[in-house]
């Protein structure tokens, strides 16, 4: 019988009714999921129920494995040489899992305790390569499901890093700059002994911008007694690399920029939705505008702002990265534009939509919107931001989709960027780096364009990242023995 991935329908939080059957949770959800079109059985499909059934309770975990061996399958079951060497069993458990105590003090001089976690997942290519998250709703499971993300997004980029992540349920938000300080410090007297510049090599992500990096760095050179490139994102004045604060967004519109030139279109005129208002937004916007479009809506975790005259970026730059405002606040100097509480950004008509909020957060009552207003193009700016039912729904509508794997690569290239100046204890210029983030976005573009056109899946995204980002690792690890 052949699955429709639109027939899962999510009913209470754990239970999910799929076909008319209730499935008990989303675990099973996904496997039937994944099954879809399957009744034949596969290395893939007896590695992901293994490793469900190992690690249960982790369904961030599970999602993103889910997306990715189902994009596999049909390539390694070509290969049975990955299958004796288990390599698919090996690529989905962590090399090392660190989980730690971070204790600090808040202003009030009661002592705070938050968990601390790093998660180095993969080093066949290179050194562990991963940012950190501080947010309250970090978990094993967000951690693992980012660490195994960053695996293949690394061996994307061509660059010599593996994959690792980390991070704390500690919320900087509404913390004075001491708090954040004494916890940055807490937690890198603990990291500090797991890493290395040839080791593991941790940066920002969600919560952790230049600010705290800073505290982090100093904290490891107080204790390591030593000057080197082993955190990236870094302030200029001490190591930091030109165009790391744009990176992310700004790699992430080259890359859609080049699959809609492949596609005979552009950014030009065309109206365009992010959601979040952090790094990756602002950047992606600015580029957007550089490029021609007009970006008319953005977001935080309370609502979403609409200005139909286009955003203004310098006035969002000013909210939320020096006054660390609310996005709402942009309608205080914008008369024209309005603010709206809760969910829906979605709603709104655009040609190119670009999550760069955080994960699910656009599920498939809002592909079927966004289909329905005439969107052309997604591009994933946030680490897995598109639930599978809405990834399904655009493959299935023929949207060009770029999963975060490759959209967002840009960051952690500029970090390797970063890591090679500091060991060449050098600096290039805005435009040097530039130049070579947008070869590489361009690289990668052709990467997954050309494996799904081989795979037989043209426009196939999913599968081109998935397969592309996988084939380095794994054949790195057959050659490196069981390990
Ligand atoms: P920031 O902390 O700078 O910004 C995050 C933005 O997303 C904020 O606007 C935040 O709103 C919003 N957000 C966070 N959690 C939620 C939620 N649960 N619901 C709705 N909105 C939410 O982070 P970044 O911009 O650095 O990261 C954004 C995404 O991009 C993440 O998925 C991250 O993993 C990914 N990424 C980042 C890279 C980087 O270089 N920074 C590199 C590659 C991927 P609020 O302020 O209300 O919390």
């Amino acid at each position: 019988m052949s699955i429709m991935a639109e027939e899962l329908e999510f009913t209470l939080e754990n239970e999910v009714s799929f076909d008319g059957r209730a499935v008990k949770d989303c675990a099973q959800a996904d496997l039937l999921y994944f099954r879809q079109e399957d009744t034949i059985m596969s290395y893939t499909i007896d590695v992901l129920e293994k490793v469900k059934k190992q690690n249960p309770n982790e369904p961030e975990f599970h999602q993103a494995l889910t997306e990715t061996l189902r994009a596999l399958q049909t390539f390694v079951d070509a290969y049975p040489e990955y299958e004796r060497a288990g390599i698919l069993e090996r690529f989905c458990e962590p090399e090392r899992v660190i989980i730690f105590r971070v204790p600090w003090v808040d202003d009030r001089g009661k002592v705070q305790v938050n968990k601390g976690y790093r998660v180095q997942f993969n080093s066949a290519i290179g050194p562990y390569k991963g940012g950190l998250r501080f947010h309250p709703s970090v978990s094993l499971s967000i951690i693992k499901f980012l660490g195994f993300e960053q695996v293949l997004k690394n061996s994307l980029t061509g660059l010599s890093i593996g994959g690792g992540k980390g991070g704390s349920d500690f919320d900087p938000k509404g913390k004075s700059e001491r708090e954040i300080m004494s916890f940055c410090q807490s937690f890198m007297t603990e990291l500090t002994r797991h890493t290395g510049e040839n080791t593991d090599i941790p940066a920002g992500d969600i919560g952790v911008g230049e600010r705290e990096i800073g505290f982090l760095y100093g904290t490891y050179k107080r204790l390591s007694n030593s000057f080197n490139g082993v955190l990236t994102g870094k302030g200029i004045a001490y190591g930091g690399s030109l165009i790391r604060t744009e990176a992310t967004g700004y790699g992430l519109v080259y890359l859609v920029e080049e699959m809609l030139r492949r596609h005979g279109n552009s950014f030009e005129n065309k109206t365009v939705v992010i959601s979040g208002s952090g790094n990756v937004a602002i950047y992606a916007a600015e580029k957007v505008q550089h490029l021609g479009g007009t970006v008319v809506a953005l977001s935080d975790s309370d609502g979403f702002i609409y200005d139909s005259d286009g955003i203004d970026i310098n006035l969002v730059k000013e909210i939320k990265e020096l006054k660390r405002g609310r996005i709402s606040e942009y309608t205080e100097y914008r008369r024209k534009a309005f603010y709206t509480k809760g969910r829906g950004i979605w709603s709104i008509k655009c040609d190119i939509a670009l999550p760069c909020a955080t994960q699910n957060e656009l599920k498939k009552e809002d592909a079927r919107e966004l289909i329905k207003n005439g969107c052309l193009a997604v591009g994933e700016g946030a680490n897995m931001p598109t639930t599978l039912e809405a990834t399904e729904i655009f493959t299935q509508n023929k949207v060009l989709f770029v999963p975060s794997k490759a959209a967002n690569a840009g960051g952690v290239a500029v970090s390797a960027l970063e890591m090679s100046q500091n060991s060449m204890r050098t600096a290039w210029t805005f435009d040097e780096v530039d130049q070579k983030l947008k070869e590489i976005m361009i690289n990668i573009y052709n990467n997954i364009a050309n494996t799904a056109k081989e795979m037989g899946q043209e426009d196939n995204f999913v599968v081109g990242a998935n397969i592309a980002g996988f084939k380095k690792v794994a054949d790195a690890m057959l050659k490196q023995g069981i390990i």
